[in-house]
């Protein structure tokens, strides 16, 4: 397994949970397209410690009682959002990508390097005044955080805040979408 950055691993919530996640993640060169360097979270989903340490100290980082409602945005998104939904005793909201929610949903396209990308939630998923934890493995540029957190707001949540597992910190997400706090347990 390649670690990276094991010596220097920061992250927000301090350096042995960056050190959990620098070790627990792969570098894929080239994936899915050239000049990609894709950071696969598969060995600490794997790992069902490592895992929970992870999901643990996300709740303790937003408090017990800081949200009511935990959105994962597809598809690696939900893995950590539904494990972090059932450790804070909250139920879990997918943000999905387009035509994939059976019923009436609010949509918000963004423009990706090539492209274009549509993401939607249900209209009813939030309940007036709900305080969203809105989750996702990797921050990269942050269009698609920036997209998610406006749907959020769009459909009725209160986004209370927005954590990944990694993010390339040089790729400039965390200042696209300030003053919003981002937390991100490892920082690459
Ligand atoms: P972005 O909108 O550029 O912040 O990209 C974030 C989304 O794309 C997240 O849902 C990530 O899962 C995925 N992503 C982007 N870049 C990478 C990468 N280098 N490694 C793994 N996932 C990535």
């Amino acid at each position: 397994m390649t670690e990276t950055h094991s010596t220097a691993a920061r992250g927000d919530s301090g350096p042995e949970a960056a050190r959990l996640v620098a070790s627990r993640v792969l570098d894929v060169p080239d994936f899915p397209q050239p000049g990609v360097l894709f950071k696969d979270l598969m060995p600490l989903f794997a790992d069902g410690k490592a895992f929970r340490e992870v999901v643990d100290g996300i709740v303790a980082y937003h408090g017990r009682d800081g949200f009511d409602v935990v959105v994962g945005i597809e598809a690696r998104g939900f893995v950590v959002a539904a494990a972090v939904a059932y450790a804070a005793g909250v139920g879990v909201v997918p943000v999905r990508k387009a035509g994939k929610l059976p019923r009436v949903a609010h949509s918000v396209s963004y423009a990706l390097e090539y492209g274009e990308a549509t993401l939607e939630v249900h209209e009813d998923a939030f309940t007036a005044g709900h305080r969203a934890l809105v989750v996702d493995d990797v921050l990269a540029t942050g269009g698609t955080a920036e997209a998610t957190l406006d749907l959020v707001e769009r459909a009725g949540g209160t986004v209370t805040g927005f954590t990944v597992l990694l993010e390339l910190g040089f790729l400039g997400g965390r200042e696209r979408l300030a003053p919003r706090p981002v937390h991100a347990l490892l920082t690459v």
